[in-house]
């Protein structure tokens, strides 16, 4: 075996047989686009967040995060409050529709979207709060409830790393919030390559999301074929967009679903061994959950403390080069060319973020990984770090 078959990536997907055999049986179908599979897959993301909610299938997290606030009807004039700590994708979103995204500083223990400086953010524009389950760990349900009651908030959670996950008992995506976003983009902890799920407790609302995912037409093509009325026959009602999920990806999907809680449980399995391995080191563990919270562990969030004998930039060389793939979560917003320049964000206003940003570093935590390469990230870490 040469060095480079022996590095370990930062994140694979877990692909088994049964992914592979569901996607062939969807070509070999003849359903290459939207059709009986995305609509089961649908069912079985409901079925198994439970709660009585509704499932859209779509071919990103982002068009779920955009679909979700249109049919909100944010647009001009709005403002959406988001964490600074996020991919660029929960921000951009405000702006397809023309409104502003406010960007908060961040809780210093969890990364999540500190909701008092939410809650100091909040104008006579605001519409929305868009709140991040950072790397997996729940931000509190009751507490973001309870300030979207008092200002009259609509709540869109961007959950892309929060399956499975449960704050103060309860399944992320089934609690009172307007509507929850999960992504299926290769390195979540589900794939379907690209992919995307809105999930909701509003018919009204998932039916336009339903709308919008497919140019603004009334009936989805998987309907059209099914329905009495002739098949040729549909209606525009709004300019809409391309943004449906294939067959062949729901296919990828519903395998990956029925496997969600082993990959949850392995990926806790391999937290719980890094926390171990890393005591005594010059490092600040990621927040654990709280009585109640169910972490989904997408990302495992290391803090370099002061005595760390190499900064984060050093850390990440000298992991690659040891054969350790390592990765940063996040480059915050306020520091991000366009959203800096565009709302004149200064560093200042976001301490917790700004002092954080140069001390994380991801380390891998895919559910495919061996206990050989848990141990040989463990032993890096420590070789790197003494
Ligand atoms: C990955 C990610 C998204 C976007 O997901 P896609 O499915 O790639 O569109 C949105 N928000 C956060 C926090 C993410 O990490």
């Amino acid at each position: 075996m040469t060095a480079s078959d022996d590095f370990i990536p930062f994140a694979l997907p877990d692909i088994g047989d049964a992914e592979i055999d569901a996607v062939v049986e969807s070509m070999r179908s003849g359903w290459l686009t939207t059709g009986p599979r995305a609509a089961a897959f649908e069912r079985e993301f409901a079925d198994y967040l439970g709660g009585g909610v509704t499932a859209v299938a779509l071919n990103s997290a982002t068009a779920g995060l955009h679909l979700a606030l249109e049919a909100l009807g944010i647009g001009p004039g709005d403002e959406v409050l988001v964490p600074t700590w996020t991919f660029t994708a929960t921000a951009e979103v405000v702006r397809y529709l023309g409104a502003d995204p406010v960007v908060v500083d961040v809780d210093p223990q969890t990364l999540n979207m500190d909701l008092a400086a939410a809650e100091a953010a909040v104008t006579p524009r605001t519409r929305a709060i868009m709140p991040v389950h950072f790397a997996g760990l729940p931000v509190p349900t009751t507490a973001i409830q309870e300030l979207a009651r008092r200002h009259g908030l609509r709540v869109v959670e961007d959950a892309a790393h929060a399956l499975p996950a449960r704050s103060e008992g309860v399944t992320v995506g089934t609690s009172t919030s307007e509507a929850t976003v999960f992504s299926f983009y290769a390195t979540k902890t589900m794939t379907t390559g690209e992919g995307g799920m809105v999930v909701t407790r509003d018919e009204d609302l998932a039916a336009r999301i339903r709308t919008m995912r497919l140019h603004g037409i009334s009936r989805d093509i998987f309907d059209r074929y099914r329905s009495t009325l002739p098949s040729w026959h549909y209606e525009v009602v709004a300019p809409g967009f391309k943004y449906n999920l294939t067959d062949p990806a729901a296919a990828m999907g519903r395998v990956q679903l029925g496997r969600s809680d082993a990959m949850g449980a392995r990926r806790a399995d391999i937290a719980g061994r890094y926390a171990d391995a890393f005591d005594g080191l010059p490092v600040e563990l990621p927040a654990e959950a709280s009585e109640g919270d169910l972490h989904a562990w997408h990302l495992f969030v290391l803090r370099l403390t002061q005595d760390a004998p190499v900064d984060r930039d050093e850390f990440v060389s000298r992991m690659a080069q040891e054969g350790v793939g390592c990765s940063v979560h996040f480059i915050p917003l306020h520091m991000q060319p366009y959203w800096r320049d565009r709302y004149d964000l200064r560093p200042e206003q976001f301490p917790v973020a700004t002092e954080a940003f140069s001390r994380v570093v991801s380390l891998p935590i895919f559910s495919s990984m061996t206990d050989e390469q848990v141990e040989r990230v463990a032993q890096t870490v420590r070789k790197v770090l003494v």
